[in-house]
């Protein structure tokens, strides 16, 4: 089965601390809650949401059948299969894990008990094989069952050649976790980022193999790949483009920049948190579960971590 698949090389080379119970979790709106949001971003390719900062969903279907780009949080797969009735009755083949967190990986057993292919990164299906321990808060991600594990992992790409299309997936290192995967749909010129950009809302770094200086090193790898026409389906919010991109990587600049220099002034981190080092961007990112000052916090763990 896996000798069939019509798999390529291709060249090239986000999050939730998952906390058991805290402020952040209790802000985001339960799975499957809010009003649908299906928006078609090219022919055959949708983004599918609930709620404003609903998880994005990739969905490209055609005459090979459907693929999805992750799967939803476990509890809102019903109403995901919904919504994918009402798009097309194509049977879901592919599910690309764009990542190892809960509220992507969620609909893995489900879809692959009725025939889909779940493809992810190495790292992603290892993390989702045994419990994983935020050290960080000390937070829990449960170990998945084998039957939500990937069937196919890659170490650094791949490409689908399906519905008339090259979708490559890419692993992008050390970004917000260590299994992170942009999907680019090379004919339509559709990239999706999942949580490695959140539209209107800060991007986590996980300490479990994210890093900021792995996410800058992303999007400035990914941004010459692009074009003003090219459609960016993030993780969290709205569909966005290019300049949305750029808008980021200089917030990421700027605060490794600033929180890095309080680092090596020997500020704590009460200190860099009381500076208000995101204030100017929040009024354009701080529009999503993820608080300035949790952002602040993570981005000074993971500094703190390689420079010692
Ligand atoms: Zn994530």
């Amino acid at each position: 089965m896996i000798a069939n698949l019509p798999i390529a090389r291709a060249a090239f080379c986000a999050f939730l601390i998952i906390v058991a119970v805290s402020p952040a979790a209790a802000q985001r709106p339960a799975p499957g809650v809010g009003e649908s949001h299906t928006e078609q971003v090219a022919p055959g390719i949708f983004s599918v949401n609930w709620g404003e900062m609903g998880l994005n969903v990739g969905v490209f279907t055609g005459p090979d059948g459907t693929l999805l780009v992750d799967a939803q949080d476990e509890p809102a797969v019903p109403r995901l299969r919904q919504e994918l009735a009402r798009i097309s009755p194509a049977p879901v083949r592919f599910v690309i894990d764009s990542h190892w967190h809960f509220d992507h990986v969620g609909g893995n057993a489900s879809f692959a008990a009725t025939g889909a292919v779940v493809i992810a990164q190495t790292n992603t299906r290892t993390r989702l094989m045994s419990e994983q321990v935020n050290p960080a808060g000390g937070g829990r991600q449960r170990a998945f069952p084998p039957a939500a594990w990937p069937r196919i992992t890659f170490e650094d790409a791949l490409t689908l050649h399906f519905n008339g299309d090259d979708v490559e997936v890419t692993h992008i290192p050390h970004a917000h976790t260590d299994g992170d995967v942009a999907v680019r749909f090379r004919n339509a010129n559709v990239l999706f980022a999942a949580d490695l950009f959140n539209s209107g809302d800060y991007t986590r770094i996980d300490p479990r193999g994210g890093s900021l200086d792995g996410m800058i090193a992303a999007y400035r790898a990914l941004l010459p790949t692009l074009d003003d026409r090219t459609r960016i389906v993030p993780g969290r919010g709205r569909v966005a483009g290019k300049q949305d991109l750029e808008a980021y990587l200089a917030v990421m600049i700027a605060l490794r920049d600033r929180i890095g220099k309080m680092l090596a002034d020997g500020k704590t981190l009460e200190q860099v948190e009381a500076a208000k080092p995101t204030a100017e961007f929040d009024a354009r990112w701080a529009n999503g579960p993820v608080r300035p000052d949790q952002y602040v916090e993570e981005i000074y763990i993971d500094l703190k971590s390689h420079s010692n």
